[in-house]
């Protein structure tokens, strides 16, 4: 799936996070970007793909396949290997917890253990962590391709999911009831600060209901992604395809609106 989708999924989660925490402001921002970091990070695995990756990655580690080689692979640095699998949601999560805890120790005036340091931040692990199988969750959803799903249970050599329910990206309806998701998070987040009032249990049914819906969206599209041959041709077919599903979901309208959004900004989503 692509990356404005996967960051946009990181963020909804924080920002339902923030809702059942209490913290300061600066607290609830660290939650929010956690899980936009969580929801971004697997597809760093896609810098092999870099137009200079060979001259520079390729030459530093004396790398014997090329960038792109290596892309569609199965090595564990390939894309859709160890980066995408759980056992790298908990070390990066435990990398960005000593970083936190490093920062405080260096800024703040009352030094404490990293224990201490852990359970201050608990909710920051648990905002990218989620994010981060969010992102898995969805690049199973989409085609098997050379890798046949996700490295997902790393460091065993079985990869899940590829199962084609979506395409990679023009999957406008999903993004759009994320972004909802976001919005709504955003004036519950407004109106218990002016209110007071606790609206946990209201925001969690929010959240529950936009996956929900997710669900529903990517096991209706009564299509296969799945494709055995990857000529231009075929692709270009199913692009094709997944652009008439979002017209035939969303209306011609909505659709056109979104697609022009989708043509201004440099990345696909
Ligand atoms: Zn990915």
């Amino acid at each position: 799936m692509d990356i404005l989708t996967h960051i946009a999924a990181g963020i909804a989660i924080g920002t339902t996070i923030t809702i059942c925490t209490k913290g300061s402001a600066l607290k609830k921002i660290g939650i929010v970007l956690a899980g936009a970091l969580g929801g971004a990070l697997p597809d760093t695995d896609a810098v092999s793909m870099w137009s200079k990756f060979d001259v520079t990655f390729g030459k530093l580690f004396g790398l014997q396949h090329t960038g792109c080689e290596i892309y569609s692979a199965k090595f564990w640095y390939s894309h859709h290997g160890f980066m995408h699998s759980l056992l790298a949601s908990v070390v990066f999560g435990f990398i960005l917890l000593l970083i936190a805890y490093l920062l405080q120790q260096r800024f703040r005036k009352q030094k404490s253990s990293f224990c201490q340091s852990f359970k201050r931040n608990i909710y920051i692990f648990l905002s990218f962590i989620s994010g981060f199988i969010a992102h898995l969750l969805c690049d199973m959803l989409t085609p098997a391709a050379t890798w046949g799903g996700v490295n997902l249970f790393y460091p065993l050599n079985t990869y899940t999911g590829g199962w084609g329910k979506i395409w990679w990206w023009n999957n406008y309806d999903v993004f759009l009831i994320i972004n909802t998701l976001i919005t709504t998070n955003i004036l519950i987040l407004f109106i218990s600060q002016l209110t007071k009032a606790k609206l946990k249990i209201f925001s969690i049914t929010v959240f529950v209901l936009a996956f929900a819906f997710i669900v529903i969206q990517v096991n209706t599209r009564k299509f296969d992604f799945n494709h055995t041959c990857s000529s231009a041709q075929v692709y270009q077919k199913y692009e094709a395809k997944s652009k008439e599903i979002q017209e035939n979901i969303l209306g011609k309208k909505l659709y056109n609106s979104i697609k022009q959004f989708d043509n201004s900004v440099s990345l696909n989503f």
